[in-house]
């Protein structure tokens, strides 16, 4: 089957490698002139790394399975890190527990009443019902409203702004779950990875495993109308050209996928809620000594203008940064806030300022390069019942799908969930349905009715 593939970022690079395997020829349209989407990378001038960071987790699985499989299991690394906190204008480490007893900010009760919630936490199952409730009461009823001023309130300031009192518990609910599983329980130390030369690496041997299935990568590339043929399958417009294919799949964000569609082929009403994005700024130092020991450092405070410190060298060898240090400096903002639209050198000002109230001994000197990196959809906001405004991957078309991160309704953006989610994808078999009318007949999950093509497909 010929199979079109909206966006060569993480989900529709592993959606067309995982297609391409089963004998479909795809192509992948990709607005930007380099793959990867929010994954991609970025030459700094002494090293080419991630525009973002990016960080692999021991209970990755669905991930370290497919990294495996397209062949870099040898390109894994492994390393214990640490974990550190800026609270009252002073650094903490609370990489293990004896530290995390220790944390002065915390009494002992709050600091039970913060395990609890941890614990508590990563056991829950019904999400559903956090979806109900916002983050700032669940955090309240279970951590007590000493623990939630001095620390939740704070990091919920720093990761989503104002707009924390609009989101759901499963915000945080699904942070706990994603970063309680990275304990290694056995040595108490977390255990971080990446992939040798940063997801460049990954990115082109995806390119080159697909392209050597037959299929096709189109860069630079902007998809400007999809719609229905008359007969069967379905149209893509992109540079003054059209083009057919059997199925179309899009991997972009609901507000592009709302402006290209044409309306028969995925209800989309105006007057209804939809989805929200948050969007990120990042300042990324090269510098010549590490700023912190830490590979994350939360922060919650307000006078700083970014959200944690990542100290990617101290997950990534000095070998693949040139002797540099690499660390990160995010701040998270709605999609249409106005500090998204400044330019680079008053956002680096701005950084810049906050930086040197944390570290006031840091010189021009120390400093090799500083580069700002953004994205304006990088992350649903997870607002009350969100799960109710995402699109459904099976649209009004048989031959048209929606595959991308706004579907994470119970999970937290990142790459595992990615894999897993294209992996469920490729289970329920929607390449092979086809319109009632034609050939045998049996029921797919939602009733679709598939034909199987046999011989074809395993
Ligand atoms: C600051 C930050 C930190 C992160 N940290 C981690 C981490 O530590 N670990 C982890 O696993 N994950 C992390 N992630 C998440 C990870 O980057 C995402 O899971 C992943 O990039 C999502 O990929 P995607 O393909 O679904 O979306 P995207 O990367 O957004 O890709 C969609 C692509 O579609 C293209 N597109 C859209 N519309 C069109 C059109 N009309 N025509 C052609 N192309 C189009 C876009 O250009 C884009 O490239 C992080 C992300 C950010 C931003």
């Amino acid at each position: 089957m010929n199979i079109g593939i909206i966006g060569g970022g993480m989900t529709g690079l592993v959606l067309a490698h995982r297609l391409s395997l089963q004998g479909h020829i795809v192509t992948v349209f990709e607005s930007n002139k380099q793959l990867g989407g929010l994954a991609t990378y970025h030459d700094y001038g002494p090293l080419v790394w991630d525009r973002f960071y990016h960080v692999i987790l021991p209970s990755d699985t669905h991930l370290i399975n497919f990294i495996q499989k397209i062949g870099l299991g040898e390109e894994l690394r492994w390393r214990p890190t640490l974990t550190g906190c800026y609270i009252n204008q002073k650094l903490y480490s609370i990489s293990n527990t004896i530290e995390f007893l220790r944390f002065p900010p915390l009494s002992l009760i709050g600091k039970l009443r913060l395990a609890f919630t941890l614990l508590y936490g990563s056991r829950i199952k019904n999400w559903q019902g956090l979806e109900k409730i916002t983050v700032e009461d669940w955090l309240l009823k279970v951590s007590g409203r000493n623990t939630y001023e001095k620390l939740w309130k704070p990091l919920l300031l720093a990761k989503l702004g104002e707009n924390y009192k609009r989101v759901s518990a499963v915000f945080i609910w699904s942070y706990i779950k994603r970063l309680f599983s990275a304990r290694d329980s056995s040595l108490h130390k977390e255990q971080f990875g990446y992939v040798v030369g940063g997801y460049k690496t990954v990115f082109d041997q995806l390119e080159k495993l697909i392209c050597s299935a037959g299929g096709h990568i189109c860069t630079g590339v902007t998809v400007e109308h999809i719609a229905s043929h008359p007969d069967s399958g379905i149209w893509v417009e992109h540079s003054g050209k059209k083009e057919h294919f059997d199925k179309v799949i899009f991997t972009g964000p609901v507000n592009i996928l709302q402006h290209v569609v044409a309306q028969d082929l995925i209800k989309i009403s105006g007057d209804r809620p939809t989805v929200e994005y948050m969007g990120v700024i990042c300042m990324v130092l090269i510098t010549r000594k590490a700023l912190v020991p830490y590979y994350i450092v939360n922060l919650a405070d307000q006078r700083i203008p970014f959200t944690g410190i990542i100290g990617m060298s101290n997950l990534v060898s000095l070998k693949e940064t040139a002797g540099l240090h690499i660390t990160y400096l995010p701040k998270y903002v709605l999609s249409n806030d106005p500090l998204l639209q400044q330019p680079d050198d008053e956002l680096r000002k701005l950084f810049f300022r906050g930086l040197h109230l944390i570290f006031p001994e840091l010189k021009a000197d120390d400093i090799v390069v500083s580069h700002i990196n953004r994205a304006q959809k990088m992350q649903p906001l997870q607002v009350l019942n969100y799960s109710s405004l995402v699109p459904k991957i099976v649209t009004e078309h048989n031959d048209f799908f929606v595959l991308n991160t706004s579907q994470f309704v119970n999970e937290t953006l990142n790459n595992n969930t990615v894999v897993k989610h294209v992996e469920e994808f490729m289970r329920k078999e929607y390449m092979l349905k086809r319109e009632q009318g034609a050939g045998s007949r049996e029921q797919g999950a939602g009733g679709i009715p598939i034909i199987k093509i046999r011989g074809l497909y395993p």
